[in-house]
């Protein structure tokens, strides 16, 4: 079981706050997201959450090769020709050198570490909007039970202030570690994209058992399950058959079908990581077709676009 912390001194490594998020949860909520995830997705849609730290990203759009970053690095990271930027990450010490006097801004180093405290303030100063907007705050990842502590503190301080809480996990880790979390969330939003354990291996990274397990744990919470949409991965009838059929088993009734975007492939280039998905978002008449199989299989199902 994690403990609660002191929240002035419960740090957490974010890579993003979000203070208009309409996607993690109901109402307009103030999003935090946080850096490190023990999954790796082959369609991730925000590579630059998977590591738990922090890392320099080249926004290669708005490069324009000028060689500034060459001359300011002490590493030597940046190379720059008439028609390529190429970097040496594994030198590089975050020192922020180049990020400052790049012209373009097109460096950023993603990941920032914070308090506790911090996020709690932040929300509560945003405490009258989110309420109006039957809204909260979200802890999302990369994957918030990779940092218990941090989450469940902010989720509890929000709590005390009467602010909404929820939580987006894969939950893959120990029961006791995910249930400090969620016994400060009002709402669990929890992926389950695969129900197939190789392919759940083969796409993820991780075996699917915990996970599956750990859900198993859940009725009675309020829970909703949330599978991304990946074409011919996990958007098969097949797999939404056989993710309802658990559900059904383990007492579940939620579950939200997130449509491919096939925008976040473009991330990836920040990063020089490769995407290996390709497809193109499904179509009305095949989202209406998975949502109409889940609510034959007794699943209260939404689509969220
Ligand atoms: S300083 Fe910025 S614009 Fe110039 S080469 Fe480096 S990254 Fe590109
Ligand atoms: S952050 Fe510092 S060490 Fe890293 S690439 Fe930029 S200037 Fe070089």
């Amino acid at each position: 079981m994690i403990a609660l912390g002191d929240p002035a001194a419960t740090r957490g490594l974010v890579y993003d706050i979000d203070t208009f998020a309409i996607h993690d949860g109901p109402g307009t909520r103030m999003a935090v997201y946080l850096k490190g995830c023990p999954l790796s997705c082959a369609w991730c849609h925000s590579p630059e959450s998977q590591r738990h730290a922090q890392e320099l990203v080249l926004f290669r759009d708005r490069c324009t090769l000028c060689g500034a970053c060459v001359t300011v690095c002490p590493q030597g990271v940046h190379t720059v020709t008439a028609d390529a930027h190429t970097l040496d990450r594994e030198r590089c010490i975050l020192c922020g050198a180049c990020v400052e006097h790049c012209p373009q801004g097109a460096l950023a180093i993603k990941g920032y570490w914070t308090t506790a405290a911090d996020i709690i303030t932040q929300a509560v100063r945003l405490k009258p909007f989110l309420v109006n907007a039957r809204g909260g705050i979200t802890l999302s990842g990369g994957e918030p039970t990779l940092q218990p502590a941090f989450t469940a503190t902010v989720l509890a301080g929000c709590r005390e202030q009467g602010i909404h809480t929820a939580v987006e996990t894969t939950a893959f880790c120990q029961w006791p570690v995910l249930k400090s979390v969620i016994d400060q969330a009002d709402l669990v939003l929890m992926d389950i994209k695969l129900i197939d354990d190789a392919a759940h291996q083969r796409w993820t990274g991780v075996s699917n058992r915990q996970i599956l397990q750990n859900a198993a744990r859940l009725a009675g919470r309020n829970v909703q399950v949330r599978v991304p949409l990946i074409p011919a991965i996990t958007d098969t009838v097949e797999n939404i058959r056989g993710i309802c059929r658990f559900m059904n088993d383990v007492g579940l009734k939620r579950i939200a079908l997130l449509p491919y975007n096939p925008s976040a492939g473009a991330k990836y280039e920040w990063l020089d990581r490769p995407y290996r998905v390709e497809g193109e978002s499904q179509s009305p008449a095949y989202l209406q077709e998975l949502r109409d199989l889940a609510q034959r299989a007794g699943v209260e199902a939404v689509i969220v676009t």
